[in-house]
């Protein structure tokens, strides 16, 4: 399976532009990786008008777990497939914790997503005080149960990405050890619910030019979720680097 280098743009947009950032990325092709990008919900159209050519897929942040209707300010998996994107993130650390979402309601949106003919990107993750008390492979499987009540069968396209909330925009990483465990913890705990499920999971949190080698070179880790470091283009296109030498030394 390919490894997968993700970007959530977040509410923000890269300060060079989103055609400059393509088209610098256009130059980080090929090495077996996916790259893709999730912008505002306003700027998929336009980063969709240069993605194919930068070999950039496009992505979104979020998604309705209604398939259409009455539903103000929602955006629907369907509509964000007419655009062209492949990817949606569910589930990410500040929609659970600022939007209210629940583990359920994830795996709704995820059910939603895969019915639409798209890839979730099911993000799930321990805050601090869970991991300080030793309990995070407890709040793991409970996320991932949750949404797999939603969820039913488990589709090969299915990706989760690991994000530690205490390593999101702190600059705090997961060291690759810790990575990589959780990782595993995650694969075993899928495994029971989907066994055969061709599953990759990503780690997020804090990667930067300087730690992507050294987590990308850990067994189980297929790839990043990247925030801060992916609104530069120098800094996504370094992260890009580093995957591709792990993988070339494997
Ligand atoms: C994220 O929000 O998905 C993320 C991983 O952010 P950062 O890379 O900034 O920690």
């Amino acid at each position: 399976m390919k490894k997968l280098l993700f970007a959530n743009w977040k509410m923000n947009l890269p300060p060079e532009g989103i055609a400059q950032f393509a088209s610098a990325m256009a130059g980080a092709r090929g090495d077996g990786i996916e790259v893709a990008v999730a912008p505002p919900f306003p700027f998929i159209a336009e980063l969709g008008a240069v993605s194919s050519s930068a070999g950039i897929i496009l992505g979104a942040q979020n998604c309705s777990d209604k398939a259409s209707g009455a539903f103000t300010g929602e955006v629907a998996a369907a509509m964000l497939r007419q655009l062209g994107a492949r990817y949606v993130i569910l589930g990410h650390s500040e929609r659970r914790q600022y939007f209210g979402e629940s583990s359920s309601l994830v795996g709704q949106k995820v059910r939603r997503v895969i019915d639409d003919g798209l890839a979730p990107v099911m993000c799930i993750g321990e805050d601090q005080e869970t991991r300080d008390a030793g309990r995070t492979v407890e709040l793991l499987r409970r996320q991932i149960t949750d949404a797999a009540a939603e969820i039913g069968h488990f589709p090969d396209e299915l990706v989760i990405a690991y994000e530690p909330v205490w390593a999101i925009g702190t600059g705090r990483t997961a060291t690759p050890q810790i990575a990589a465990e959780t990782h595993a913890e995650i694969r075993e705990i899928v495994r029971h619910l989907a066994h055969g499920c061709a599953l990759r999971i990503l780690y997020g949190g804090s990667v930067t030019p300087d730690n992507a080698e050294a987590l990308a070179a850990e067994e189980g880790i297929d790839g990043f979720l990247v925030g801060g470091a992916s609104l530069s283009s120098e800094k996504f296109a370094a992260i890009h680097r580093g995957i591709a030498s792990a993988t070339a030394r494997k």
